[in-house]
């Protein structure tokens, strides 16, 4: 992973042996030897990560940490604090003004790459996510975010009962969320609805590294996949520390834990969950609107396309495509209005929908024409779909809020199946719009099957 890492540090050895350390894992380094010198750099710079030591003549890291935290420009950037305080008190000041970690000196290299790597990964996520929000939100597919936050659940994972339950004791009075003990079997048991969003696991459990493994349990399953993880470790060892964040734990912390910096620990990872929940479900938002038609809630044409090739690929009796179109549409519009004219094409995507099983394929492809696509059927049951579908639309007008007058609507059909393994979309479609042009211009209301399918 390349990446541009700011060492911020009034003594140059301390800089160098850093430089030293983050060169030979290929990441190019920056250096500032004050606390403006850092705030410029940061600014001009925009750095991926900054390893900020605490003890500087002009400003403390810890301000220095505070200001890049509270200005727009630089907040996202994560800052590791250095520093040869150990005490706790410090430490969760440090992190509670917004420092994604905090390493004491001498700082054990091992960690340092782990921790490194960890929030580089997870601050590239963030930014990937955060560019797709802002192109869909270009592509005006922004959609207001949702006000309610509920608090986010913490499941307990410790190695008995007992410890399980002394966390739990004492997190209670410090953690505002709800907080669970959770029996090791019954982590992976857990529905996408009711998933926790952090778990705290040892790293130890029953037998000896049992925590790290149901921690790569929790990231292959899908209820479980985007839940944050604090792993504890005993004290003092940094190799599995190190292991769990590249395994992807978002955060680790050494037994005996000060329940305070525990505490702070656990809200950080919290936000940053519910940071990256909310970013998802904005670009899976996006999403969706882009393959969606917005008049009708069915797919658009460039999904449905594509997922006609897929369709086309899979195995079975074949595909069997339906081009739909209303009939003289334009006087609709011409007699009642553009306004009754969408109307209509809104009412009758929903009889459409309601004639067809889940797994088929619905689309507009644009103005007063949809495509069916249904996989796996004979030519008979095809051409009876498409003759209910044509009986759905036409047998009675369409009524709604929006129309003063029920307006009358009669749809043509054509239909092609495939033939012979190999075929394309595209001239299956080709197909399908000729026999649609064969049903208009026989008069309408009526289904024809491509020529060469009979
Ligand atoms: P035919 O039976 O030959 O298909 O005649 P038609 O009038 O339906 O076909 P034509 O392609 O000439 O006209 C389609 C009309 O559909 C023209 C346009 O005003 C109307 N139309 C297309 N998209 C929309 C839409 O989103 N809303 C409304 N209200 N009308 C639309
Ligand atoms: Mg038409
Ligand atoms: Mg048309």
């Amino acid at each position: 992973m390349t990446g541009r890492i700011l060492v911020v540090d009034d003594v140059a050895t301390n800089r160098i042996v850093m430089k030293v350390k983050l060169a030979a894992a290929c990441y190019s380094v920056l250096q500032a030897d004050c606390g403006e010198a850092a705030l410029r750099l940061a600014r001009s710079e925009r750095p991926d990560l900054i390893l900020l030591d605490v003890m500087m003549p002009d400003m403390s890291g810890v301000s220095v940490c505070e200001r890049l935290k509270s200005d727009p420009e630089t907040a996202d950037i994560p800052v590791i604090l250095i520093t040869a305080l150990s005490d706790s008190d410090s430490k969760v000041d440090g992190l509670k003004r917004g420092a994604d970690d905090y390493l004491t000196k001498p700082v054990d290299e091992v960690t340092l790459l782990a921790r490194v790597r960890s929030l580089l990964r997870s601050s590239e996520i963030q930014r990937e996510l955060r560019l797709r929000e802002d192109s869909y939100a270009g592509l005006g597919f922004a959609e207001p975010t949702t006000g309610f936050d509920c608090p986010g659940k913490v499941a307990l994972v410790a190695p008995d009962a007992a410890t399980g339950m002394a966390w739990k004791r004492a997190l209670g009075p410090v953690v505002g969320n709800p907080l669970e003990v959770l029996p090791r079997e019954h982590a992976l048991q857990t529905r996408v609805q009711a998933a926790p969003d952090l778990f705290v696991i040892a790293a130890d459990l029953a037998t000896r590294n049992e925590g790290l493994r149901l921690l790569s349990d929790l990231r292959s399953r899908p209820a479980s996949r985007h839940a944050a993880v604090l792993m504890i470790l005993p004290q003092g060892d940094t190799e599995r520390g190190a292991v769990a964040l590249d395994l992807g734990a978002g955060d680790i912390l050494y037994d005996p834990f000060d329940i305070g910096e525990l505490a702070v620990r656990i809200e950080m990872q919290l936000k940053r969950k519910s940071q990256s929940d909310r970013l998802r479900a904005s670009v899976e938002a996006g999403l969706e609107l882009a393959v969606t038609d917005s008049l009708t809630g069915l797919h658009n044409r460039r999904y449905a396309l594509r997922r006609l090739d897929r369709m086309m690929m899979a195995p079975g009796r074949g595909v069997a495509v339906m081009m739909l179109d209303l009939d003289h549409f334009k006087s609709v519009n011409d007699s009642f209005g553009h306004a009754a004219g969408d109307h209509v094409l809104a009412a009758v995507a929903k009889r459409l929908r309601n004639q067809l099983r889940p797994q088929d394929l619905l689309a507009r492809l644009g103005g007063e024409e949809f495509l069916v696509a249904v996989q796996d059927v004979g030519s008979e049951t095809a051409l009876d779909c498409a003759e209910r579908l044509r009986r759905a639309v036409g047998e009675a007008p369409i009524t709604g809020p929006g129309l003063d007058l029920p307006i009358p609507v009669t749809m043509s059909v054509g239909l092609a199946m495939t033939q012979t393994h190999g075929e394309t979309a595209e001239v299956l479609l080709q197909r399908a719009d000729q026999a649609l042009y064969g049903s208009k211009h026989e008069g309408r209301n009526q289904v024809t099957v491509s020529a060469s399918a009979a």
